[in-house]
């Protein structure tokens, strides 16, 4: 099952003809009161909602073709992300050292640096432009994003697939420099999160899927999940030792060599074998800019 949603808030059932609405099924999702769970509530009850979004879609209207998306998970409680889980990144980051200003915290194994966390309020869908800030280099990085179903703490990784809800293509946006990951990796529009969200029974291994970035139809990335250092299982493993995961939670699972700067302007087509493609447009952002200037 693959499902989007609109930047007008609908959810969309997406078939071979085009996705069609069926955002009628949220009004079975349990009503909440204050304070409200810190999970995505559509991700905790999918089970449930997936035969009525299967019934609605036969005589659902579908919605038009072009229609701007927004991230398909809308409240995931947190992103957690791996730093450098491909060999040939980490070989291509040793390599250009003087770019990571040396710091030798980017230079060694996950296993040792660990994972980190991005800003909630960095995420957006392929609907909306990333915003970037025009004098600092801003890279692109492709991630395979997993989406967490079912949550739970010390998940061991032989079990670790049955706690997925499903995947999607993620953009870690990044601006190069000194300052700390979570806070180059946090700005507005830095989490790009689509086309839409696919269930697992569409994709039973996330350990074969061959992800491809251009920009302006220039290959920049081309990579295999196979490669991940850390695999899926393995990443909720490691994640979940450390941080209670909940349903709607994403994982990025980090990026493939490759990774290179973009100029407002410029056009980003990120695919994902099996999870379909997105094209992100890059425009310039001069607020952020004179913050980080100090
Ligand atoms: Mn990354």
């Amino acid at each position: 099952m693959k499902l989007c949603r609109t930047r007008d808030g609908r959810i969309g059932l997406v078939g071979p003809a085009g996705a069609v609405d069926v955002t009628s099924a949220l009004g079975v999702l349990p009503s909440a009161r204050y304070p409200y769970p810190t999970q995505d509530a559509l991700v905790a009850n999918l089970d449930m909602l997936r035969p009525l979004f299967a019934e609605i879609a036969r005589t659902g209207a579908m919605i038009e073709p072009g229609t701007p998306l927004d991230s398909p998970i809308a409240n995931p409680g947190k992103l957690v992300a791996a730093p450098v889980n491909y060999q040939r990144h980490l070989d291509e980051v040793r390599e250009q050292a003087d770019l990571h200003h040396n710091n030798a915290a980017h230079m060694r194994q996950i296993q040792e640096i660990g994972l980190f966390l991005k800003a909630g309020s960095s995420l957006i869908g392929p609907g909306e432009p990333v915003r970037i800030v025009s004098d600092r280099r801003v890279d692109h990085e492709i991630e395979l994003a997993v989406v967490i179903g079912r949550g739970g703490k010390d998940i061991p990784a032989a079990r670790a697939l049955e706690h997925v809800a499903g995947y999607t293509i993620g953009l870690d946006m990044t601006v190069r420099g000194p300052e700390d990951r979570s806070f180059r990796k946090s700005l507005d529009t830095f989490t790009v999160l689509g086309p839409w969200l696919v269930t697992t029974d569409e994709i039973p291994d996330p350990g074969a899927l061959a992800l491809e970035l251009r920009v302006n139809d220039t290959v920049r990335q081309q990579a295999n999940t196979r490669d991940l250092v850390l695999d899926v299982p393995a990443l909720i493993a490691f994640a979940s030792s450390y941080y209670t995961l909940h349903p709607g939670d994403v994982i990025l699972t980090g990026t493939p060599e490759g990774v290179g700067p973009v100029q407002p302007g410029d056009v980003i087509d990120a695919r994902i074998e099996g999870l379909g493609s997105m094209r992100v447009d890059v425009v310039a952002f001069s607020a952020a800019q004179e913050v980080l200037n100090g």
